[in-house]
């Protein structure tokens, strides 16, 4: 899972999601964080604890917002609170999780340096690497006003880029659309979905005047053909 919501619960609920290996961080801001206590109901489903991966400023934050489930021996009592293991992020190293490499990828969020990342198979025989509808390399990169000129280069080849497009008037820590769409043409991924958007774009309307290979993402969308428990995702 990338980054914990506020509205993880309903999320996990309404996809019927009954496990969670991994959580990777993009930033610290709380539409991003504030879910991380839902994730205790997995650890009782799966009877596990959960990795969870951030750079260290995003970690800092979480620890201080979180103290109760970094540091549960300072809990006035034992309560239900999640298990996680945490794993401090380099913005340079790439990990390799269940044969998916993610690479981190820096990104700028207004003044914040945040993360976004690519994510394809280790290798053709991974488990993850059947993919007959070409979803992988996918970039995920929400939360984003510019892109370092070393960052352009973890963009190459991509199946599908995810992107920020908040709205068409400016913002100082987003892209607009007019800003996203022209990143996606320099990117040339072969498809890409725009998230992160406000409430002044008209879902229908703005996705029909896009180019072929851009559409506006929504809630519920999924990748298909990618095993989700084994198993193919249907919705
Ligand atoms: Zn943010
Ligand atoms: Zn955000």
């Amino acid at each position: 899972m990338l980054d914990a919501g506020p509205d993880l619960r309903q999320q996990a609920l309404r996809h019927r999601l009954n496990r969670l290996d991994a959580i990777l961080f993009t930033h610290n801001h709380v539409d991003h964080t504030f879910g991380l206590d839902e994730v205790r109901r997995f650890n009782i489903t799966m009877d596990a604890p959960i990795d969870l991966y951030a750079e260290a400023p995003t970690m800092a934050h979480l620890k201080r917002v979180y103290a109760h489930i970094f540091d549960r021996a300072s809990n006035v009592q034992d309560s239900f609170v999640a298990t996680i293991i945490a794993h401090e992020l380099k913005a340079d190293r790439e990990l390799v999780l269940w044969g998916m490499r993610f690479t981190p990828i820096r990104l700028l969020h207004g003044r914040l340096p945040v993360l976004g990342y690519r994510i394809e198979p280790e290798a053709a025989d991974s488990p993850m690497g059947n993919d007959p509808d070409g979803w992988w390399p996918l970039a995920y990169c929400t939360d984003v006003s510019a892109i370092p000129p070393e960052s352009w280069a973890k963009l190459t080849g991509l199946q599908t880029l995810v992107l920020d497009a908040l709205r068409r008037r400016k913002h100082p820590t987003h892209f607009t659309l007019g800003q996203a769409v022209g990143v996606a043409h320099e990117v040339e991924a072969a498809r890409t979905y725009f998230v992160h958007m406000a409430h002044d774009l008209p879902h229908e309307p703005t996705s029909a005047d896009l180019p072929p290979t851009m559409t506006l993402a929504h809630d519920g969308l999924s990748l298909g053909g990618l095993p989700l428990d084994g198993q193919q995702h249907e919705g």
